[in-house]
């Protein structure tokens, strides 16, 4: 059943990196053959078999022998992970939950591959991250330990949010952050509330001196490289969303379990 699961999120993935690839440039994603970006020749079916056709292609064009971008394998991947593990954690919540978080993952990664690519966060993309967190909301659902959106509190989080990264943004002269992290910061204090921010910011933090610290062991970058400090937030919003919500519900099961067993003595 997971793997099931893992493979609808495969092909999911494969729309996805689609998107990813068609966004920056203007282009329309609803429709439209895939064509390869280097010789222009239309692909078949079975080129486009997610992760299975780049293994057997050995990541080249079939028709032109070019090499295919990784990112495409890659995006598909961390669909898969994406809808297999939030079927894990999010899906016993119930299926328009799962459904929703899908969806809102899924845009993370769309925002974090366009920003590892191009350095970009799509302001389209975030619009409609607010736009379905709004909808849930007004449709009666509700995120666990978010707040509400429509609240002065969340309002006040994402405008405080915000401020910090366009301060860090103005005086660093726009040298350590963008003003799309900024704008990204203010949508994540507005739909996950304030610590959950924090918690997902100071991730994205670890992340990128993980990163940092990679590419200057491996010689590949140094501290001047530029590195896409968005993508790692969504890579962080992405993961403690998946894992947050299962794991603190564990941990307070196993204190349900401990106050039960310390009453009956
Ligand atoms: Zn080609």
């Amino acid at each position: 059943m997971t793997l099931l699961i893992f493979l609808i999120g495969l092909a999911v993935g494969s729309f996805v990196g689609v998107v990813i690839h068609r966004l920056p440039k203007g282009e329309q994603f609803v429709s439209g053959r895939s064509r390869c970006p280097d010789c222009g020749h239309a692909l078949k079916w079975y080129d486009l078999v997610p992760v299975l056709s780049f293994l057997i292609l050995l990541g080249r064009c079939r028709y032109c022998r070019n090499k295919i971008s990784w990112s495409y394998p890659a995006i598909e991947i961390c669909s898969g992970i994406i809808v297999a593990v939030s079927f894990f954690f999010l899906s016993p919540y119930g299926l328009a939950y799962w459904l929703f978080w899908v969806f809102i993952l899924e845009s993370f990664l769309i925002l974090a591959f366009i920003d590892l690519k191009h350095f970009i966060l799509a302001d389209s993309v975030m619009v409609v991250i607010l736009a379905a967190f709004a909808c849930y909301e007004i449709w009666g659902g509700k995120v666990a330990g978010a707040g509400s959106i429509f609240s002065f509190g969340n309002l006040a989080n994402a405008v405080l949010l915000f401020l910090i990264f366009f301060l860090i943004w103005s005086f660093s002269n726009g040298k350590g952050i963008g003003l799309g992290d900024a704008k990204l910061a203010g949508l994540l204090g507005l739909v996950f509330g304030f610590w959950n921010s924090v918690f997902i910011l100071y991730l994205a933090v670890i992340i990128g001196v993980a990163v940092g610290l990679i590419l200057i062991f491996s010689g590949k970058g140094s501290l001047k490289t530029k590195l896409p400090f968005g993508a790692f937030i969504c890579f962080s919003a992405i993961v403690s969303t998946l894992f947050n919500y299962g794991v603190s519900e564990r941990i307070a099961e196993f204190f349900r379990q401990l106050i039960f067993k310390v009453n009956l003595f």
